[in-house]
């Protein structure tokens, strides 16, 4: 049998799908890629953009965490000032830091690692933070513009999962898009900028009646559930965009995702690997916000879009 021009052998045109295996999409690359290019770009500025990473404790996964935003803002010439304040931190201390970083002219961008301290209302913080200088996209001002359709600072792991999406080829306008979690900071501003995107956007949450039904309609689906492979082989439809935002570690000191990446890997068109995914996406696309803000607080022309 012929297929537009070219025959195709009607066995295994009958068996494609069983012989498939996924696209590996690899944020790794991409976000080694987009670090090049900001930092070709941050070498033509006549100032060195500035980042402040502010952590309260010593949360040994926040630690890793905050270890690598400062090693990647110094690997494309940021300057990188990192914060680490004692466990027993009052709020009032922890706001006039952030009040002295709002001030400080060779900050651009603020990022307070989360989670805080029981004796810190994390609200209270994110809000402090200067709107100009919000890199991780969580004051009240950018999430409402965000949502708006408005010029914003969007959430660091959404931004990142779009530009994988735009790597893998996808096509979202109109597309089946459904979004596993609706947490603050990735499911919910992601749903926003799927539906700025024109997808069709389904969020799934626990109170959700039938998750599975609703995975297996997604031709994107995209799981940040915070539970070790949640999303079973069968709950993807066969040729479907599965992006993995989980980040869990097992008991045996395995890291997996929210996805069962080896049921799913056989039929789906793409998916992220954990690790190597949407992780380093997001370190990556809060670089990408934090030259934003530099360029627009000091006056310079953005570039174009890395
Ligand atoms: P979160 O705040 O705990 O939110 C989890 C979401 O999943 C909630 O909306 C919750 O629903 C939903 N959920 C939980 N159990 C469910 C179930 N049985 N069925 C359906 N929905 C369920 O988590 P998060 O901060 O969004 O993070 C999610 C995962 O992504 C975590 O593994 C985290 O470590 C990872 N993460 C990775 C990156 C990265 O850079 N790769 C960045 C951020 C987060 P309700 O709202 O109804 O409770």
């Amino acid at each position: 049998m012929w297929q537009g021009n070219q025959p195709v052998c009607l066995l295994c045109w009958l068996r494609y799908d069983a012989f498939m295996t996924a696209r590996i999409v690899d944020g790794r690359a991409l976000a080694r890629r987009i670090e090049a290019e900001l930092a070709a770009r941050v070498a033509e500025l006549p100032f060195r953009p500035g980042l402040a990473v502010v952590m309260v404790g010593e949360n040994p996964a926040s630690r890793i965490y905050v270890r690598n935003k400062e090693r990647a803002a110094l690997r494309v010439g940021f300057t990188a000032e990192t914060l680490v304040l004692p466990a027993a931190t009052t709020e009032q201390a922890l706001l006039s830091h952030i009040a002295r970083l709002n001030d400080h002219p060779a900050i651009d961008g603020i990022l307070v690692q989360l989670p805080l301290p029981s004796q810190i209302r994390s609200q209270a913080v994110v809000e402090a933070i200067d709107p100009a200088k919000d890199v991780d996209g969580f004051h009240p001002l950018n999430v409402g513009r965000l949502d708006a359709g408005a010029e914003a600072f969007a959430p660091c792991t959404p931004l990142g999962i779009m530009q994988l999406l735009a790597e893998a080829d996808v096509a979202l306008r109109g597309a089946r898009a459904v979004v596993l979690g609706r947490s603050l900071i990735v499911g919910r501003p992601l749903s926003r900028l799927l539906l700025a995107a024109d997808a069709t956007v389904t969020v799934v949450h626990s109170r959700t009646r039938d998750v599975a039904a609703e995975c297996r309609r997604a031709e994107v689906l995209v799981a940040a559930v915070g539970r070790p492979e949640f999303v079973r082989g069968d709950w993807v439809a066969s040729q479907a965009v599965v992006i993995d935002v989980g980040i869990n570690r097992l008991p045996d000191g395995r890291l997996v995702g929210d996805v069962a990446f080896a049921e799913c890997v056989d039929h789906a068109a793409a998916i992220t690997p954990v690790p190597g995914g949407v992780g380093p996406m997001t370190i990556a696309a809060l670089l990408q916000n934090t030259l934003r803000a530099a360029e627009r607080r000091r006056g310079v022309a953005p570039a174009q879009a890395p």
